[in-house]
């Protein structure tokens, strides 16, 4: 039988013995939605939860820790871990959305390229695995510089909540566009997060607009 080459260069040792170990691992904790960054972030403002855009059953934050400069992520409001928890409609929400954020990224600062990805568990490098993220991040050509190398840090040259002003009005028009209905309340949030909500979507453009002016 001919097998395809060996494309990455690496070896594999198969241990099925392993699997038994692996799938008696029942450390999982069950997920905390009280405590969760991303639970918490659409009960606050927009500025103050980073929000730079709220859909229907998703939503998109700034990080808080770029991998570049420009980084956001998708989020869906319910707190779930894996994509397949997701339903179908959200499904379709949470990949359009990061697809209109791509544009969004194109239009106000016009990268060379992207990384989209989803860590999902722990062991899979999740920093909250707990509730489900896709990370967007635009890159440019010569981004990568010495300096995640020889120093762990990584240069940002625009501050969050700058960069945060900047892409919402984009957001709000291209999702719009792009037929994404936008929403000022969480999906499957209790009244108690839905009463800390004031603002309408209208109020959000309004009040991104004003930041970009002040900016
Ligand atoms: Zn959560």
């Amino acid at each position: 039988m001919n097998f395809p080459p060996q494309e990455d260069g690496f070896e594999r040792l198969w241990t099925p013995q392993r699997m038994s170990y692996v799938l008696s691992n029942d450390s999982h904790v069950p997920p905390k939605s009280d405590e969760c960054p991303f639970c918490i972030a659409p009960t606050k403002s927009d500025e103050d939860g980073l929000i730079v855009w709220r859909g229907c059953s998703v939503f998109v934050i700034m990080n808080l820790y770029p991998y570049n400069v420009g980084h956001v992520m998708v989020c869906p409001y319910r707190h779930v871990s894996f994509l397949t928890d997701l339903h179908d409609e959200e499904l379709f929400e949470f990949e359009k959305t990061s697809a209109v954020a791509m544009q969004v990224m194109k239009q106000v600062s016009s990268p060379d390229g992207w990384n989209l990805g989803i860590n999902q568990g722990d062991v899979a490098g999740a920093g909250i695995a707990s509730h489900l993220h896709q990370h967007i991040v635009p890159r440019w050509n010569g981004d990568a510089n010495f300096m995640p190398i020889v120093a762990q840090t990584r240069t940002m040259p625009i501050l969050l909540s700058n960069q945060r002003a900047a892409y919402a009005p984009v957001f709000a028009h291209l999702a719009r566009e792009a037929g994404l209905k936008e929403s000022s309340i969480a999906a499957n949030t209790d009244d108690a997060v839905r009463d800390k909500k004031t603002q309408t979507p209208a109020t959000h453009v309004e009040n991104a607009t004003a930041d970009m002016q002040e900016e």
